[in-house]
């Protein structure tokens, strides 16, 4: 059994990618302006210094796809599994938690499962942060704790690794040559990256003036009838960019249609910020006026599952709010919120 920490060159890393590539396919951060977005492994690596622009959610419950093999699987269309390689703190965690407690619980979703089971993870630290990150204002680090089957962090020459899981160990012992063990200086070189990037982030987040973590639930509770959710759904144009970003979103819609193979059911992601939603044979809608559908992702994140999983349904990865073209920002409005309740 491997130590649980590791150490390797930086030309022994890109030969364990090699490796790796055989059973899975490889997706790396790749650096476009200042942004990183997934790309197939094609043998050079760049560490992140940040989060990707789009979560892994994709990895584990596609966007699109036919549903209807998971009733009569056809081994010949097996999937060859992923390997993720970089992962940052706010797409694990909560992130994956929230969606292994949807999708595993009570009836389990074949497809989600399969993915779960197969594919591999391979985080990494965060050694910087976005202008929208905000993550430490809901207590949690940029730097993974859980839910990853390797960890790697950057230090000098090379990568330090944290083995998390089972996977995460047999993969080391498949390829041990190209790992060593981690000795004391390199674990307080982590330590102190760590520190480094959390006392840097700390400044920017004491200035977003974000209210407590412990408070948002309380916050959202009491602010159902605030008047600033019709004042934001005002700027709103549903492009349902917020969902579609975010790690933690999860719902989906099953649809029925037709290729040139017949028929078969299909699942694509679907979203509360979305005019049809909630609508129902006969035209009637739960959440008709967009102030609801706006007030409605709030409630679920940081209501619904705080009382159902004990856990907030965001990460604080700042997604939603990089990408909403309106503007709407999360962290603002908890910030409003907040003045709003003090002034009642
Ligand atoms: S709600 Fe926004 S900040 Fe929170 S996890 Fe989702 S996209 Fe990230
Ligand atoms: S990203 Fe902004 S404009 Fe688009 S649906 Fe979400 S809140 Fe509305």
């Amino acid at each position: 059994m491997p130590n649980k920490y590791l150490y390797t060159k930086n030309s022994n890393f890109l030969r364990f990618l090699d490796n790796l590539s055989a059973d899975y396919r490889v997706f790396v951060p790749q650096e476009t302006r200042k942004n990183y977005f997934w790309k197939e492994y094609k043998g050079s690596f760049q560490f992140s210094k940040y989060r990707t622009v789009t979560p892994i959610r994709q990895f584990f419950a596609p966007a699109i796809e036919h549903i209807d093999n998971y009733f009569s699987p056809d081994k010949s269309k097996e999937i060859k599994p992923f390997c993720i390689v970089g992962a940052k703190a706010c797409d694990l965690g909560n992130a994956l938690k929230m969606h292994d407690y949807v999708f595993l619980e009570g009836d389990i979703d074949a497809s989600y499962k399969q993915m779960r089971e197969k594919n591999l993870i391979i985080s990494s630290d965060c050694t910087s942060f976005k202008e929208t990150c905000f993550c430490l204002a809901l207590g949690n680090m940029p730097y993974p704790e859980t839910t990853f089957d390797l960890n790697i962090s950057h230090i000098a020459d090379g990568y330090f690794i944290e083995v998390g899981s089972k996977k995460g160990e047999e993969t080391i012992a498949s390829n041990k040559s190209l790992f060593e063990e981690a000795g004391s200086r390199m674990q307080t070189e982590r330590e102190n990256n760590r520190k480094r990037t959390v006392e840097e982030f700390r400044c920017q987040i004491e200035a977003l003036e974000f209210p407590n973590e412990n408070l948002l639930n309380g916050l959202i509770k009491n602010g159902h009838s605030d008047k600033l959710w019709a004042e934001e759904a005002l700027r709103c144009v549903e492009c349902g960019s917020c969902i579609m970003n975010c790690p933690t979103c999860h719902c989906f819609l099953l649809f029925d249609t037709k290729d040139k193979n017949g028929y078969f059911k299909g699942r694509i992601w679907d979203g509360c910020q979305y005019k049809n939603f909630t609508r129902v044979a006969g035209g009637a809608s739960a959440l008709r006026l967009r102030e609801y559908r706006l007030r409605n992702r709030y409630i679920k994140k940081f209501e619904f599952f705080p009382e159902r999983i004990k856990l907030y349904a965001c990460t604080g990865c700042g997604r939603c709010v990089e990408s909403c073209p309106a503007k709407i920002d999360i962290r603002k409005i908890f910030k409003t919120l907040n003045e709003n309740s003090a002034k009642k």
